[in-house]
């Protein structure tokens, strides 16, 4: 009987559900990969597993959203949302805490991840600079 291939952004999502700060890695080549995929990028392999990551991170850029892109994040305006570089093949985007200032941030700067809630979704959030 086949199985179903893993889905490694569903694998993804329920790992930082349970609060766990991880990405998908390749097993050939140790390549940490965000997004999530079936194959790797870097050797084409398509043995991966997911790996926790060490929770400082380099702030690459960042945004402040002021429109609601859908209903559900409205009464979450404003809200900043950043780039941060996890390796040199991965960038992973992450909410800013509101309790994080946006003058604070700097384009290189170390920050601190953890996994939040995010309206009602466990994601990746920069919480301390
Ligand atoms: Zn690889």
């Amino acid at each position: 009987m086949a199985t179903e291939p893993l889905d490694p952004s569903a694998q993804l999502w329920q790992a930082w559900a349970s609060g766990r700060l991880c990405l998908q890695a390749c097993r050939a080549c140790g390549e940490i990969q965000h997004p999530p995929g079936q194959v790797c990028s870097h050797c084409h392999a398509t043995d991966w597993d997911l790996v926790d990551i060490n929770p400082v991170v380099t702030l690459v850029s960042w945004s402040t959203v002021h429109r609601a892109p859908a209903p559900h994040f409205a009464d979450a305006l404003p809200y900043t949302i950043v780039l941060v570089s996890v390796g040199p093949r991965a960038l992973l985007e992450a909410r800013l805490d509101s309790r994080v200032p946006v003058e604070s941030l700097v384009s290189g700067m170390p920050v601190r991840l953890a996994i939040d809630d995010v309206v009602g979704r466990a994601m990746p959030t920069v919480v301390a600079p």
